[in-house]
């Protein structure tokens, strides 16, 4: 069984696909809490929630509002109640789909939607690669690996597997690294995080967004990282669903 949060379709708002138009599908529950990124949220039963701009994705607190999936068919359903341009993207977010990835339900979607035609696009943390021999249409796949840095507040030894970092650059049609950053973090020891990690992919194309869970935190770190990208030949990626529409919700 899996959690889904959310499905919605849209455009995508970051990396490489950008105003691309998706399907998403928002997937419950994370190996991480990524405090440090300061999002606040109340949960279901009226408690003040800090992490990520998905928190309500991650805390098991929000779990009630969640939907609980057992089949690949009900996640078909749920697609065929959309009316979709042929071989629309679809992407896999959350909170952290690739904890699923041993589980028969998101296998066989996925190798539904490959063979259906779909983009397939995974927004993870790159701690866990999916067994690509037992599922091939893991290798299908596009990956964001958006790797967390210092600034996630998570220990080194969580939030850094260069095993699973290599493992899905060697596996995948096409990953490419997305990076979190907020003003304050623009530092020398910034550059030696990001050098490390790209270390374990050395081809992948790095983009760095804004830290952010409303327009004003976006703006505010917005003009220092555009800056730090022209430095370091970077690319920029803006947040443009928050920007267009000051969330990250179902939009
Ligand atoms: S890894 Fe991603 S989804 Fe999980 S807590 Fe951190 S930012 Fe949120």
């Amino acid at each position: 069984m899996i959690w889904l949060v959310e499905h919605f379709y849209s455009i995508q708002g970051e990396g490489r696909f950008i105003g691309k138009p998706s399907l998403f599908f928002r997937f419950g529950g994370c190996n991480m809490r990524c405090e440090g990124f300061g999002c606040k949220e109340r949960s279901p039963s009226g408690e003040e929630v800090v992490g990520c701009d998905t928190v309500y994705a991650v805390d098991r607190s929000f779990s009630t509002q969640w939907i609980p999936i057992k089949s690949a068919q009900e996640l078909i359903a749920i697609m065929q109640t959309y009316e979709l341009p042929l071989g629309v993207d679809v992407v896999f977010t959350g909170g952290e789909p690739l904890i699923y990835a041993n589980e028969t339900v998101l296998a066989e979607f996925l190798e539904y939607l490959v063979t259906k035609g779909h983009r397939v696009t995974f927004e993870t943390n790159a701690t866990i690669a999916p067994d690509f021999t037992l599922h091939p249409a893991f290798s299908s796949c596009v990956y964001a690996l958006s790797v967390k840095l210092e600034n996630s507040l998570e220990p080194r030894g969580k939030r850094l597997k260069p095993e699973a970092i290599a493992a899905i650059a060697a596996n995948a049609k096409e990953a490419f690294f997305k990076f979190s950053i907020d003003e304050a973090s623009i530092d020398a020891s910034l550059d030696d995080e990001i050098e490390e990690i790209s270390s374990y992919a050395p081809n992948l194309e790095i983009f760095c967004m804004p830290v952010g869970g409303s327009k004003k935190e976006i703006e505010k770190n917005t003009p220092a990282l555009v800056e730090y990208c022209k430095e370091r030949g970077y690319t920029f990626s803006d947040r443009l669903h928050i920007r267009l529409w000051d969330a990250n919700k179902g939009v």
